[in-house]
């Protein structure tokens, strides 16, 4: 039917933590985002489920490469014969010749822990690759999307603008908002993870997304967000944090190595005072052990971003 419908990947084995979203306009189809290899056959059981064959997709769109996100793009496009990808300039890239994202990613995870949560990434043919500039717009059955380049997060980064319902698909551009974590009020934050993270450049793609005035707002973690001004409120005071600590960080006498610590305690500290916000939830050690590994990825994005100023520094200096 038309609409969008919120496909769980149940990416990690975790239930509602990352999402794909399935665009429906009369007899065509778009998927946005869909996490992994393992995640495809959930993506085509829910374009089943609405009564469309793979040969209906027009497009896979990805917001970015990050593997949550797009590491089950070339197994998608081989099910769906018609569809193209369509993917910001410095992603397409990636998806034309994956090696180098696969093996930084082997890197980070380890060979054996890579295949098993990523399998196999193959390229995809560049005829099936569209590239979509900033503002820049495709149709789908009777409705227009939108394209957005949104830095901050990654700086091969875009968000869509659904305009027949001026719904927008976020990506990791409006942080994380995990349904298991809401409580009386919405709770989100900001993915500060390595390699791009720039706070400015953060803050501004939340304000551009905010000042578009959508109706509702699609995070890839995960679903479906009404109280934007709530949320962009609490995500941009959380990156002003995000960017005292780099800059702290950066300035402090720690050497390079030690940055890392040095940012975990204090990020830490800055979550159990939002917790402690949070009423019963905030106490609950459930919402810790659901939030670990944001906020370690969360760390190492921002103890890198301080050690890439420091060289970026020492380069200007001479
Ligand atoms: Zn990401």
């Amino acid at each position: 039917m038309t609409g969008i419908h919120t496909i769980d990947t149940h990416y990690l084995g975790l239930a509602e933590v990352a999402a794909a979203y399935l665009i429906v306009d009369g007899d065509r189809a778009a998927f946005v985002d869909n996490n992994t290899n393992e995640a495809v056959p959930r993506l085509l059981a829910a374009l089943a489920e609405q009564g469309l064959r793979p040969e209906q997709v027009d497009y896979l769109i990805i917001t970015h490469v990050h593997l949550d996100h797009a590491g089950g793009t070339s197994a998608l496009a081989r099910a769906c014969p018609n569809a193209k990808v369509v993917a910001h300039p410095r992603a397409a890239p990636h998806v034309i010749d994956p090696a180098k994202l696969v093996a930084s990613a082997s890197a980070v995870y380890g060979q054996a822990e890579f295949d098993r949560l990523y399998g196999t990434i193959d390229p995809v043919a560049e005829d099936r690759v569209l590239i979509m500039e900033d503002e820049q717009t495709l149709r789908l059955g009777g409705r227009e999307l939108r394209f957005l380049h949104t830095r901050g997060h990654a700086n091969h980064h875009f968000c869509i603008v659904d305009t027949a319902t001026n719904a927008i698909f976020s990506g990791d551009a409006f942080g994380l908002v995990y349904p298991a974590l809401q409580g009386e009020g919405t709770f989100a934050i900001p993915s500060t993870s390595p390699t791009d993270f720039e706070p400015e450049l953060a803050r501004e793609s939340i304000r551009r997304l905010v000042s578009e005035r959508p109706s509702c707002i699609y995070p890839t973690h995960f679903g479906r967000v009404t109280d934007i001004e709530a949320a962009a409120g609490q995500l941009l005071r959380h990156l002003d944090f995000a960017e005292r600590l780099r800059d702290d960080a950066e300035n402090s006498d720690r050497p390079d190595e030690a940055l890392e610590a040095y940012c975990r305690a204090r990020l830490f500290d800055y979550f159990a005072g939002l917790l402690d916000g949070m009423g019963n939830l905030g106490r609950d050690p459930n919402t810790w052990s659901h939030l670990k590994l944001d906020i370690d990825l969360n760390v190492q994005g921002i103890a890198f971003a301080a050690n890439k100023r420091r060289r970026k520094a020492q380069t200007a200096g001479g």
